[in-house]
């Protein structure tokens, strides 16, 4: 059985659960006023440690934000994980598949995408998205699938401080 994070490259969701209306300052794009829901965070892991370095940063909490999400998360809980174990970056893809959800919406301009042509890589959805929806999404616009794909299927989870990892072949 693999690990749920592995520490190779990849793309991910990271799902985090806000519970009351509150307004987070998001460095220097400002206030965001959170609404009760879900917020979906697009992103990819290329550096030491991969995906397992990177989303075990999400998880806790930073004392020093440096992302965007990092201010986020300082005020709303994971719910879920989703990840993908691949060599290209498909991060984009990722935010494009999302951006085309129905229940799924932008949820700040510029967050996380200050440097791409993506609107947003923060999405909302009211109700906790289905992953098994976003693979069929990922697989219409032809992302490929990961290099788990002969061991995992997308029925594979795991929990990882209590958040369920979902990996996406
Ligand atoms: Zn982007």
């Amino acid at each position: 059985m693999s690990p749920p994070l592995p520490s190779t490259s990849g793309t991910y969701a990271i799902i985090l659960g806000n519970a009351a209306r509150q307004t987070v300052t998001v460095g220097r794009l400002g206030e965001l006023p959170l609404r009760i829901g879900y917020y979906l965070y697009v992103g990819s892991a290329f550096g030491p440690g991969g995906l397992r370095a990177r989303l075990a940063h999400h998880l806790s909490i930073s004392r020093r934000p440096h992302w965007h999400i990092d201010y986020l998360r300082r005020v709303a809980e994971p719910a879920a994980i989703w990840f993908q174990q691949h060599s290209s970056k498909e991060e984009h893809r990722w935010a494009q598949a999302l951006a085309r959800g129905r229940s799924v919406e932008n949820a700040c301009p510029d967050f996380g995408a200050s440097d791409c042509a993506c609107t947003s890589h923060l999405f909302f959805s009211g109700g906790l998205p289905e992953v098994a929806t976003f693979r069929r999404r990922l697989r219409a616009l032809g992302v490929p699938g990961g290099a788990c794909a002969r061991a995992l299927t997308s029925e594979t989870s795991e929990t990882t401080k209590g958040v369920r990892c979902s990996v996406l072949v």
